[in-house]
């Protein structure tokens, strides 16, 4: 065997995988093979100036590389059970939490000491909440801002690259199960391996599926979430942010009953786009650097679906609206939220004389053209609700990007190892379909670094 370990992926997952493993056994030979690039060559050619809109790299930035699709993140380190995925379902709560815990611990020796940690317990918000029908979650997040996030990990790859074997542009195409354990094949050639961790995030949703069939392991489809990005100026949200930073609210909607939630809450933040798969969508960051702040807050409007029978894709339903926003916008659409509700599309004159200015050049348009109603209804009436917690919401120059979809990968058959039907096979992180998160993914790593050093 050339490896007692390979780990495909260099995301969270596969980053405190290979910690932990040279952590707890520095004698054992762990290689990590990513199909980005290492975390200094990492740059996204758009500028905003000569470059303004995503010209489909060969190798996203964004998504791929050292540092998986948190690299440029903003960083947000959700310690809860509540979301960001159900790892707890395999281990167990507090054995999740515990876990993310030491996470973060080591996010705090790695440069993140001096962070602050957030946390909704005895938040006088959870009472306003729910009078206007809205519901906070519990949880405690560790912020560590886009800058600080990029330094930690620079300083996890200095403290690595010398105890694991780092292959960089080397996207993996298969795995074969061997005599013993596992070989894997990528362009440059074929690494053996005793134990295998299958970390490859949400950009490896399409080979993962592919691998899933050739190796005939059970997989069931998952939900995607679909919205918008909403961006307000950061005094409308700062008597929310400066306590929890993040809020993850979710209504209910009078008309369908269908539940609405915000999810990544970047205060002070930057609105950005990605590319999943050729697909342009809406996400947004922040940093902890005040120099880098801006004067607006933005949140994503999410409602979840879920198709099952006889269409099981919810991918694709959402990749077809997000092609469609694509194909109408060229990239990401931007609308007033007055002109929305007015039935006008947003034009570049009317976005030009709006009081909010947005941080992300978009195509401004119309999105009621592009997302179902049942959807957008939801995302007006959450408007209207948080309007009432935070009033300014629903100013006519509230900016809606769309489309912000969540893909989630179908989930894989894993046991309370983590294992898939193969021994020594781990399917984890956000590429398992088991979780949506930094903390979570790699909570997840820890955990089959241990289990992989007392198996081994
Ligand atoms: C802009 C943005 C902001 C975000 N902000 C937050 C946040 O604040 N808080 C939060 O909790 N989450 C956030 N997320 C989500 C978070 O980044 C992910 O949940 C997390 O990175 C998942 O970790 P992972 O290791 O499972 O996968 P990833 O981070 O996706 O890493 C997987 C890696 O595998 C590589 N790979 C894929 N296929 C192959 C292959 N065949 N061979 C070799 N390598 C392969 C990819 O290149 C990638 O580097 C954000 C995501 C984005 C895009």
């Amino acid at each position: 065997m050339n490896y007692d370990v390979i780990i495909i992926g260099a995301g969270p997952g596969g980053i405190f995988s290979a910690y932990e493993l040279v952590k707890q056994n520095p004698s054992l030979k762990v290689a990590v093979f990513e199909a980005g690039y290492p975390l200094q060559k990492r740059k996204c050619p758009i500028d905003g100036d000569k470059v303004k809109s995503c010209i489909n790299c060969k190798s996203c930035s964004i998504m791929s590389g050292f540092g998986g699709a948190g690299a440029f993140s903003d960083g947000k380190y959700n310690i809860t059970n509540d979301f960001g995925g159900t790892l707890y379902e395999y281990i167990g709560k507090n054995k999740a939490l515990d876990l993310m815990h030491y996470v973060d611990e080591i996010n705090m020796r790695y440069g993140g000491e001096g962070t602050k940690l957030y946390t909704t317990n005895g938040s006088k918000f959870k009472k306003l909440c729910m009078q206007n029908g809205l519901h906070l979650l519990d949880a405690s997040v560790r912020h560590l801002g886009t800058d600080i996030n990029y330094v930690v990990l620079e300083n996890l790859y200095c403290d690595l690259k010398d105890k694991v074997d780092f292959y960089f542009d080397t996207p993996i195409e298969s795995i074969s199960v061997i005599d013993g354990g596992y070989e894997i094949a990528s362009e440059k050639g074929s690494y053996t391996c005793k134990k295998c961790v299958v970390s490859v995030g949400r950009s490896g949703s399409k080979w993962m599926e592919h691998v899933c069939k050739t190796l005939d392991i059970p997989t069931k489809s998952n939900r995607v979430d679909i919205g918008v990005r909403v961006e307000i100026p950061a005094e409308i949200f700062s008597h929310l942010t400066n306590e929890l930073y993040e809020s993850k609210i979710v209504y209910r909607t009078e008309k369908y009953g269908d539940r609405v939630r915000t999810f990544c809450m970047n205060p002070k933040g930057a609105v950005v786009s990605e590319n999943t798969n050729g697909i342009i969508t809406v996400n947004g960051h922040s940093y902890e650097d005040p120099a880098k702040q801006t004067n607006n807050t933005n949140f994503a409007l999410l409602v979840a679906k879920h198709f099952s029978e006889p269409f099981r894709d919810s991918n694709g339903y959402g990749e077809s609206i997000a092609r469609l926003s694509n194909m109408l916008g060229g990239g990401i659409i931007v609308q007033r939220f007055g002109d929305l509700i007015r039935g006008q599309r947003s034009t570049p004159s009317r976005i030009q004389e709006s009081f909010t200015v947005p941080t992300l050049s978009a195509t401004p348009g119309d999105l009621s053209l592009v997302l179902p109603k049942r959807i957008l209804d939801g995302i007006i009436e959450m408007i209207y609700a948080l309007d009432k917690i935070a009033p300014g919401t629903a100013n006519d120059d509230t900016l809606l990007y769309g489309v912000e979809v969540k893909f989630y990968n179908m989930e894989v058959e894993v046991d309370e190892r983590l294992q898939c039907r193969y021994d020594g096979l781990y399917v984890i992180g956000d590429g398992s379909g088991i979780t949506h998160s930094l903390s979570h993914a790699s909570a997840s790593g820890v955990y089959v670094a241990r289990d992989i050093c007392e198996n081994l």
